[in-house]
C-alpha cells in the first residue's frame, strides 16, 4: 500500500517506524555527538528521526557557519504542540546556532485562506510567545514571507522550472495550484539563507514535527538540481513526533478543546485536563488491581514532553502500573505543574509585550 505525509492534512501519524523505511528518515539514536543531544526530547525519542543532523553537528562543532531554521502558520494563538519547536529552538541556540523563523502568511492566506489582516496579527503574537518562551532575540530573526524581496521571489521561478508535476505529486499527493505555490515558496524559505543575497553559504537545520517532512523531500531534491547553478546544498532536518490533543487525536488549532494554548485560562486548562483521554481502568478497584496503562494517556504523555524530569516520571510511570496512584489524583498533579508552566509563560509574554523594539528582530510586510 501506497504511505504518503500530507502536511496539510490533520490526521495523527501513528506509526512512526514506517517513516525510516518508506521515506528514509534515519534513526535519531546512531548519531554521533550525543554528548550535545542532552534535552530530553533527544533522550526521551521525541526528537526520533533525522536526515543528515550528524552533518550539521560536525559542522557546528568544527565552528562552520551554521543556521537552524523553522516556520509556523500564523492562524491562531500557539499551543503546546507548537512549543515543542520553541524548545527545540532554544536548545539549539544553547548549544551555539542562530535561528531564523519564517511566518508562513503566505501560505496561511492561500492554502488555509486566512484573512490577510489576521495572519500579520497572529505572526506578530507568535514572535512575542516565541521569545516569552525563553528564544534569545539576540540569535533570532523572524521574517514574513510577504515581506521578502525579488532575490527570494526569483527562486521560486527557478525551482518551478526543474521540478515536474508527477514528481510534486508523488510526494504530496493531489495538489491545487495554491499548494504548488506554497510548497514551492517553503523550498524557497528553506534554501534561501544559502545564497549571497542572503549572507553566503552556510549549513541549515530544519527541525520539524514529521508531517513536514515533504517539504523537506523536496527541498533536498531542488538542492540537488541547482547545485551547480546556485551552489546549493541539502538541508538537514530533524523529527519530531505530534503532541497528541487530550483526547488521542492531533492537537491542533482547528480543534481548540484538545489542545493547551500558550495565553490559556487556569479555569479552562482544568476543565480540559479533568476530560482527557487517560489509560485508567474502568473502576479503582481494577485500577488498583491490574494497573493503569500510561502510553495510552494523554496525562502522561504531558508530563514527558514537558513537565517532569527524569526521576519524577520514572516515578510516576511505575506508581501508574502497579496501581499506587489513580488518574483523578495524578490528572490534578499535572494540572497543577502545568499551570504553573503556563503562568510562567504568560508572565514574560507580558513583559516582552510591553518592552519589545519588534520591528528590531520581525521583517514585517510594508503593506
Ligand atoms: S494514573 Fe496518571 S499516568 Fe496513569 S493512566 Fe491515570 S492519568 Fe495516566
Amino acid at each position: 500500500m501506497e504511505v504518503r505525509i500530507d502536511p496539510w492534512d490533520y490526521r495523527l501519524i501513528q506509526e512512526y517506524d514506517k517513516l525510516f523505511t518508506v521515506f528514509g528518515i534515519q534513526p535519531i539514536d546512531n548519531i554521533p555527538r550525543r554528548e550535545l543531544l542532552k534535552h530530553h526530547f533527544f533522550t526521551r525519542r521525541i526528537i526520533f528521526g533525522h536526515r543528515d543532523f550528524d552533518k550539521w553537528l560536525e559542522a557546528l562543532v568544527k565552528g562552520e557557519k551554521v543556521i537552524v531554521l523553522t516556520g509556523f502558520m500564523p492562524s491562531g494563538t500557539p499551543h503546546l504542540g507548537t512549543a515543542m519547536v520553541f524548545e527545540e529552538l532554544k536548545y539549539f541556540q544553547s548549544i551555539g546556532a542562530q535561528v531564523k523563523i519564517v511566518i508562513a502568511d503566505a501560505e496561511a492566506y492561500a492554502v488555509r485562506r486566512e484573512d490577510r489582516d489576521l495572519t500579520i496579527k497572529f505572526g506578530l503574537e507568535f514572535v512575542k510567545h516565541a521569545l516569552a518562551w525563553g528564544l534569545n532575540p539576540e540569535k533570532t530573526e523572524f521574517y514574513f514571507q510577504t515581506a521578502m524581496r525579488e532575490a527570494y521571489y526569483r527562486l521560486i521561478q527557478m525551482f518551478s522550472r526543474k521540478i515536474t508535476m508527477a514528481e510534486m505529486e508523488a510526494i504530496y499527493g493531489d495538489l491545487s495550484p495554491a499548494k504548488v505555490v506554497s510548497a514551492l515558496t517553503q523550498v524557497a524559505d528553506i534554501l534561501h539563507p544559502q545564497l549571497e543575497e542572503f549572507g553566503g553559504f552556510k549549513h541549515v537545520l530544519v527541525p520539524v514535527g514529521v508531517d513536514q517532512d515533504p517539504h523537506l523531500r523536496l527541498a533536498r531534491d531542488v538542492a540537488d538540481r541547482f547545485e551547480g547553478e546556485l551552489g546549493l546544498t541539502r538541508p538537514s532536518s530533524t523529527y519530531h513526533k505530534l503532541l497528541r490533543g487530550l483526547d488521542g487525536n492531533k492537537m491542533s488549532k482547528s480543534r481548540p478543546d484538545f489542545a493547551i494554548f500558550l495565553d490559556e485560562s487556569e479555569e479552562t486548562i482544568r476543565k480540559k485536563i479533568a476530560m482527557a483521554l487517560t489509560g485508567g481502568r474502568a473502576t479503582a478497584e481494577e485500577q488498583r488491581r491490574l494497573g493503569g496503562e500510561p502510553w495510552k494517556c494523554m496525562v502522561f504523555e504531558l508530563y514527558t514532553y514537558f513537565l517532569l524530569d527524569d526521576k519524577e516520571l520514572n516515578e510516576i510511570r511505575e506508581d501508574c502500573l502497579k496501581g499506587r496512584i489513580l488518574c483523578g489524583e495524578c490528572k490534578k498533579i499535572a494540572f497543577e505543574k502545568l499551570v504553573e508552566k503556563i503562568r510562567e509563560h504568560k508572565k514574560r509574554y507580558m513583559e516582552i509585550n510591553e518592552n519589545l523594539a519588534i520591528d528590531r528582530i520581525v521583517r514585517k510586510p510594508s503593506f
